[in-house]
């Protein structure tokens, strides 16, 4: 690959031009959802002036279009997180619509009364809320691995949660709200050991580092299109093929089915089994095109640029008086939490806005994790290939400066 080149990079995605309250935007909210480049707005306009039909059903050029431009993205899918074959790759509307699949139809059918199902202390609503309303259902129980101080699982714990009756684990390879690096190929390999399945939470690491699903050997994989520099609205549920053949659909209409008589139905093969009804055939597209994208920059060459400007950003927080930064562990990708002492999460946010720095502060929809580090928010600015060190600068300095102030008006 050539070398990485930021000020480039940027050209592509229109949207860092904009101004804020007189300041170049600085967009540092990144694993809330990441912008957008050209290739990939212009590819979803490109399917409407040229391209737009629904797909599979008609037999004419339009249909034949569509169905080849979403099949080719489903294609593309399937080779950047390196599935065995297109047909493990189901599209969804996000990673929480494919946590949801999974507990509705694979849970539904294999969990019961008494089961557990491990989860860790990391996750986001969407990697708890569908568990506890499947144990609700079924009678199974949910178990948490507890994390350390820095934010990370602690292996040791999690081994003692597995046992007989342990029939899933569902957990995040990133976590959204600390950055943490969970040790998912080791986690894997010692809930197979246990004879559970398992069901990894990618939506904030697809974008930050090479995924294999077939070395990490998951059995299933989620991710968000919006988080990797695609559209909002489409995401995917990656499945191993043995177990979307044994697995009943969650949806029922048309799309889905092989043969309908009022007393029958057969259903296609996965995954037309679980896309019933007409998807976002525009937004999968342009997915296709924003992994398509991410390959020509090579995510080694984004992994390697991000880890330089974390570890720069780490630095720059660590020097302000009064400032906590939440997620120290040593493997961690893109995010910064912190807490200011005398500012309130919603002042910094406010403060950094008025500077035309975009950063998410709140509970980043993963309530646990905050508490276990008692706290109800941080500030979360996080980062993607496009951000600078400039920005990281820019961040610090409007931090500092509140907290100076605050400390000269109180001293
Ligand atoms: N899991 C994690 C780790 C996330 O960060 C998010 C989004 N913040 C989700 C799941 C849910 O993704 P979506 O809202 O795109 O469905």
């Amino acid at each position: 690959h050539p070398p990485f080149d930021v000020h480039a990079v940027r050209k592509d995605f229109p949207i860092l031009a904009e101004r804020v309250n007189g300041y170049p935007l600085a967009w540092l909210d990144n694993a809330a959802t990441t912008q957008k480049p050209q290739c990939v707005i212009d590819r979803i306009s490109e399917f409407y002036r040229h391209e737009n039909s629904n797909i599979h059903r008609a037999a004419h050029e339009l249909a034949a279009r569509a169905t080849d431009a979403y099949e080719g993205a489903r294609d593309t899918v399937a080779r950047f997180i390196n599935a065995s074959s297109a047909d493990d790759i189901v599209f969804v509307r996000g990673s929480t619509e494919a946590i949801n699949l999974v507990a509705q139809s694979w849970g539904r059918q294999f969990i019961g009364q008494g089961d557990e199902i491990v989860i860790s202390w990391l996750e986001h609503h969407a990697n708890i809320v569908p568990w506890q309303q499947l144990c609700q259902e079924t009678g199974a129980v949910l178990r948490v691995i507890p994390v350390d101080d820095d934010g990370q699982v602690i292996l040791a714990e999690y081994q003692k949660l597995l046992n007989a009756k342990t029939k899933l684990v569902s957990f995040t390879q990133v976590s959204n709200a600390l950055g943490t690096v969970t040790p998912a190929a080791e986690m894997i390999e010692l809930a197979h050991r246990a004879g559970a399945k398992v069901l990894l939470d990618g939506a904030q690491s697809v974008s930050h580092l090479r995924v294999d699903v077939q070395s990490l050997d998951c059995d299933w994989f989620v991710f968000s299109g919006h988080k990797i520099f695609g559209p909002t609205g489409i995401g995917v549920l990656y499945g191993k093929p043995e177990l979307l053949a044994a697995t009943q659909p969650w949806q029922g209409g048309g799309n889905m089915i092989e043969d309908v008589t009022f007393e029958k139905t057969v259903y296609q093969p996965a995954p037309a089994k679980f896309e019933a009804g007409t998807g976002n055939i525009a937004d999968a597209v342009g997915l296709g095109a924003a992994l398509d994208y991410l390959s020509r920059i090579g995510i080694e060459n984004v992994a390697r640029y991000e880890h330089e400007l974390l570890e720069y950003g780490m630095h720059a927080l660590r020097m302000i008086p009064g400032l906590r930064l939440i997620g120290t562990a040593p493997d961690k990708t893109s995010v910064l939490s912190f807490v200011l002492a005398g500012h309130s999460t919603q002042d910094v946010g406010k403060a950094l806005n008025e500077a035309g720095i975009a950063v998410r502060s709140g509970h980043h929809c993963a309530q646990p994790i905050l508490r276990r580090f008692g706290l109800e928010a941080t500030v979360r600015p996080s980062l993607a290939f496009y951000n600078t060190y400039e920005e990281i600068d820019r961040l610090a300095a409007v931090v500092k400066r509140l907290q100076c102030s605050k400390t000269h008006f109180s001293g």
